[in-house]
């Protein structure tokens, strides 16, 4: 016997209505690439986003076309995400800091027809331009006093002439609520980038689940300032949340760097944040130089990379901010888990509350999770044994776009390359991804672990350990630090400090200073890239 209850498809456009109806009024704000801020408001943006519809519709974009971006995060960026996807086409969001053959192929392999460029990626749209793909048009995100003068790029124009002849009517059309939404490339360590096709259904049953309490708790009553890009794995999904609850928004556009940001979030009275690691060490940093402390951020949620826990502490303890570990990943839309305390850690000391903050947190209802060994066995949930963490569920790719060899799928389960513990509680601690780890006489360092105790070492900004190959142990850690800019710390300095937090033999053999550490496109640190500099390096006997 079925249920009878009223079939409304979850479409993205149904966010934008509903947003529209009864958030009307509540601001989007946005930096612009020109500099000035824009005064929005979710009104607005719908009303545009009609329009921008209407204009595509016009340039005959059909439903499952494909339509780049190669954009920050701005008010233009946000009416594409809604507009591409609620006729029924995809918006492929491009990361800007992919290397160059990386980004001719993904545009050639989605088979793009349309890109919006910030300005800022001008000569990133005439390389697109010059390598004879599909796209046939090119839309400056600017006004006309904006546009960039000769491109040579072909049916140039700009987005505010591109929509003010088109009429703010638009009925955004009904389909199968499995329609593919947006398209979001991965590039692993070696191969092709790999694209991860979200449906309206994913990405809306994703917004419910971001808007949760226990997870991201995307809400009416916060500032919202995301400044996750927009190009990368749709900015953790918070826009789409954020229409749905009605929270004021908040785009940092093309600034990134501590000192933007901090006039953003002093300026519009932000509550929430939402980002990486690398982003929170630049505010941090900026903050303590200007001796700046935070006073109405709520929320800081980290993640696309392990949150330091003197990151942790920072936020918390200097600008009285909660953080929200979370781990995610492209092909899970991201959430996957989200670090909140139960009502039993309440009781605990720094130290433990500290323990458990620093763990990648618990899986949201929507996700399962499991760990397996090298021969596909279950590993117990004992908070002690590492195993390969794999995860399945209503919003994770079940296969990559246009590749039929799909060696990360065990079944229904996604391979997530992680190496991970989940303890009696079910918060789940990455230790490494399974290409970094450090394998020393047959024992498993976490190079997170050392990485995190490092980085709370006086003097340290950033840390990363590598294996290197040892005559007796097979592979041996060695810790690669950036120094703050006015610290002069010793490598004997940080293993004194690291001496005192570690087991011995997880200690480095040897730590070597750089400048800084190579990164890439969505700032993680570029490993490979350290072992390919450091092979062959010669260990202290
Ligand atoms: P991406 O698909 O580029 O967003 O990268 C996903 C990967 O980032 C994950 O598989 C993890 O290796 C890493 N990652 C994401 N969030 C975290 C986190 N909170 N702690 C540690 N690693 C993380």
């Amino acid at each position: 016997m079925l249920g009878q209850m009223s079939h409304q498809p979850l479409l993205i456009s149904y966010q934008l209505r509903f947003a529209d109806r009864f958030h009307h009024n509540i601001e989007v704000i946005s930096r612009t690439v020109e500099g000035p801020i824009d005064r929005s408001s979710w009104g607005q943006i719908a009303k545009r986003s009609r329009k921008l519809a209407n204009a595509l519709v016009a340039l005959g974009v059909k439903p499952g076309d494909r339509v780049a971006t190669l954009a920050w995060n701005t008010h233009r960026h946000l009416e594409l995400y809604f507009a591409v996807s609620g006729l029924g086409a995809v918006l492929h969001t491009v990361n800007p800091r992919l290397p160059l053959d990386q980004l001719r192929y993904i545009v050639d392999h989605a088979e793009d027809s349309v890109l919006f460029f910030d300005n800022t990626f001008t000569k990133l749209a005439q390389y697109v331009a010059s390598q004879q793909l599909e796209v046939r048009n090119f839309i400056a995100m600017t006004d006309t006093a904006n546009l960039p003068a000769d491109t040579h790029l072909p049916g140039l124009t700009d987005y505010e002439s591109f929509i003010a002849p088109h009429s703010a009517e638009f009925e955004w059309p009904d389909f199968d609520e499995n329609t593919a939404s947006s398209l979001c490339y991965t590039s692993g360590t070696s191969g092709n980038p790999k694209g991860v096709l979200y449906s309206h259904r994913s990405t809306v049953l994703h917004s419910y689940a971001a808007a949760m309490v226990d997870s991201l708790g995307i809400c009416a009553s916060d500032v919202t300032l995301p400044v996750v890009p927009m190009f990368h794995v749709n900015a953790w999904g918070v826009p789409y949340a954020a229409a749905m609850v009605g929270s004021k928004l908040v785009l940092p556009g093309p600034g990134m760097d501590g000192k933007s940001l901090l006039e953003l979030i002093d300026g519009e009275q932000v509550t929430s944040l939402l980002g990486v690691p690398t982003v929170w060490m630049g505010l941090l940093t900026h903050m303590k130089s200007v001796g700046y402390t935070m006073k109405g951020v709520r929320k800081v949620t980290i993640g696309g990379a392990a949150c330091p826990p003197s990151m942790i502490e920072a936020f918390e303890k200097i600008h009285g901010a909660r953080v929200i570990h979370a781990w995610g990943m492209t092909e899970t839309s991201p959430i996957g888990t989200v670090n909140t305390m139960l009502p039993k850690h309440a009781a605990l000391d720094d130290a433990g509350r500290m323990a458990v903050k620093r763990k990648q947190g618990r899986p949201l209802y929507g996700v399962d999770l499991r760990l397996v060994d090298d021969d596909h066995n279950a590993v117990p949930h004992d908070g002690e044994t590492s195993g390969h963490l794999q995860i399945r569920g209503p919003w994770v790719a079940s296969s990559y776009f246009r590749r039929d060899r799909d060696e990360a799928h065990d079944g229904e389960w996604f391979y997530t390359g992680d190496i991970a513990t989940i303890d009696a509680d079910s918060y789940m601690q990455i230790t490494d991804r399974s290409k970094d780890v450090i394998k020393s006489g047959g024992e498993w360092i976490s190079s997170i672990d050392l990485e995190n105790a490092a980085m709370g070492c006086p003097g340290v900004a950033q840390a990363a350990a590598i294996g290197v190959a040892h005559p007796k142990w097979q592979e041996r850690p060695l810790l690669i630090v950036v120094r703050h800019p006015d610290s002069d710390v010793t490598a004997a300095e940080v293993q004194a400090y690291l001496t005192a937090k570690l087991a011995k033999w997880w200690l480095p053999d040897a730590v070597e200073f750089i400048e800084a550490l190579p990164l890439g496109a969505t700032g993680k640190v570029l490993k490979r890239q350290l072992r390919e500099r450091f092979a062959g390096y010669v260990l202290p006997t």
